[in-house]
């Protein structure tokens, strides 16, 4: 099952995190998740969509053409799936970037939380990416429905 899928396509500027969020939000309104789910993948996703902003495109000289897709569909009536896709510089070592509080701009004062953040949060976190073409986050969470119609 791969039920009504919707795709956006934004330009990697920060305040497109809260757009990202918002979407999410939208569509997500039809499964009517609870308040505690749905902060939980806003937050998810806020983590996905700024690492593209920073990382994958951070020598991004034409914002235009630095962008970011994310899909967002059902698996199951009760399992949500949301893919970000950029198409920045990649992950070198993907385990590595995944451990908690590594990050390649520790001096900026970064924390290195933000996979951990997508994994405590979501329940499966799959990463796939090659080094100059980009990186693909694939976020899975089961959602306890609130109202069963
Ligand atoms: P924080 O998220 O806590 O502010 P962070 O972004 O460095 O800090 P993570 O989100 O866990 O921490 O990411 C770890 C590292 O993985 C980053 O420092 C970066 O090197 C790399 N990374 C993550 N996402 C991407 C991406 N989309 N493209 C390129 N590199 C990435
Ligand atoms: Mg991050």
């Amino acid at each position: 099952m791969n039920e009504n899928t919707v795709k956006v396509r934004f330009e990697a500027r920060p305040e497109n995190q809260r757009f990202a969020r918002s979407v999410v939000s939208g569509y997500l309104a039809l499964a009517d998740p609870t308040v505690e789910d749905l902060t939980e993948i806003k937050t998810a996703v806020s983590e996905a969509v700024s690492n593209c902003i920073i990382h994958a495109y951070k020598d991004c000289k034409e914002v235009e053409k630095c962008f970011i897709d994310m899909k967002i569909s059902m698996k199951q009536p009760d399992q949500c799936m949301i893919t970000i896709t950029d198409y920045g510089k990649g992950i070198e070592n993907i385990d590595k970037a995944r451990e908690p509080m590594f990050s390649t701009e520790a001096e900026k004062e970064m924390s290195g939380m933000g996979f951990t953040v997508m994994e405590s949060f979501m329940d499966k976190v799959f990463v796939k990416s090659k080094p100059y073409e980009g990186t693909e986050v694939v976020l899975i969470k089961n959602l306890d429905i609130c109202n069963v119609h």
